[in-house]
């Protein structure tokens, strides 16, 4: 049986670690071609399978994956990472925009105490690196040729239930994710003349090196897992299921959602 993503090309920022290796490791599965890209090849300290990076991975499952280097928060950068996709693969058909940072795990202030260089650092990456992403992929999925569904291209970008709510102490964190979620809706009415889907996931607190720092504090994972009516916090492979859903023709009907995978913390 071919995969539900069988021979689309993908490129997924932020893949050297956490829900981005974890959403690439399960294209791969599904038979996509994936560009990894990252600021970093190695990953993070998060995962207990060590240090191999995830085109390693993914050419371990007999997939195939070329890595580029990228900072999202740089046009240029972006522009040339699209750009190596398609002299790779001919084409551009799932674009994640996935990374992201959260310089509040470890310093969280209130909006009077909340440095300025934080919110510009956090908008950087998790907003502007979104648009940026948004827009060279779409640039270059409108100009293809549409696949036998009259898909174009499938564009997921990762916010937060933190894109949903507020929480004290994250001023910019949660301010570039709720940009996201405007930014996702504007984009999908741009991009539905030419059939390119794009939607978001609001990921509820997962199992990363975003949030180790104050996973590990018994109180603090007490009263989170309470937050999750299924209590506890997702794991990467919960947010890479739902990334496999919407890059897939499963997803025919869908665009400008921000879908919750969050074990229930958005009801609340
Ligand atoms: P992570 O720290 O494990 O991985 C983030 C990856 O992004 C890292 O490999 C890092 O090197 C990369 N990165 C950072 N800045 C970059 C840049 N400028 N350009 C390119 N790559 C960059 O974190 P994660 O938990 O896997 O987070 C992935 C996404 O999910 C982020 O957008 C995050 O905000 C979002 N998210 C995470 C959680 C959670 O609880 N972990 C919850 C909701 C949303």
């Amino acid at each position: 049986m071919p995969g539900r993503l069988h021979s689309k090309t993908a490129i997924i920022t932020g893949s050297s670690s956490g829900i981005g290796r974890a959403t690439a490791l399960a294209y791969a599965r599904e038979g996509a071609q994936i560009v990894c890209s990252d600021v970093r090849e190695q990953p993070l300290n998060d995962r207990p399978e060590g240090t191999s990076t995830t085109v390693q991975e993914i050419e371990k499952l007999g997939g195939k994956a070329m890595f580029v280097k990228c900072d999202t928060s740089k046009a240029a950068e972006v522009e040339d990472l699209v750009r190596r996709a398609v002299e790779w693969a001919g084409r551009v058909d799932v674009m994640v925009n996935n990374a992201g940072i959260a310089l509040e795990a470890t310093d969280p202030r209130p909006v009077w105490d909340y440095p300025e260089s934080y919110f510009d650092a956090t908008l950087a990456v998790n907003l502007k690196g979104v648009f940026l992403g948004t827009k060279y992929a779409a640039l270059q999925m409108k100009g293809q040729a549409p696949l036998p569904s009259g898909d174009r291209g499938w564009i997921i970008n990762i916010s937060s239930i933190l894109g949903l709510n507020g929480t004290p102490g994250n001023s910019g964190y949660v301010a570039s994710k709720h940009g996201v979620l405007g930014l996702t809706k504007t984009a999908a009415w741009d991009c539905a003349e030419c059939r390119v889907h794009v939607n978001a996931i609001c990921p509820g607190y997962t199992a990363t090196s975003m949030t180790s720092p104050f996973w590990d504090k018994a109180d603090v994972r007490e009263k989170l897992e309470r937050m999750h009516p299924f209590r506890g916090l997702g794991e990467a492979e919960d947010i890479a299921r739902a990334a496999v859903f919407l890059a897939s023709e499963d997803a025919g009907w869908v665009t400008g959602v921000a879908l919750p995978v969050d074990g229930g913390y958005s009801c609340m």
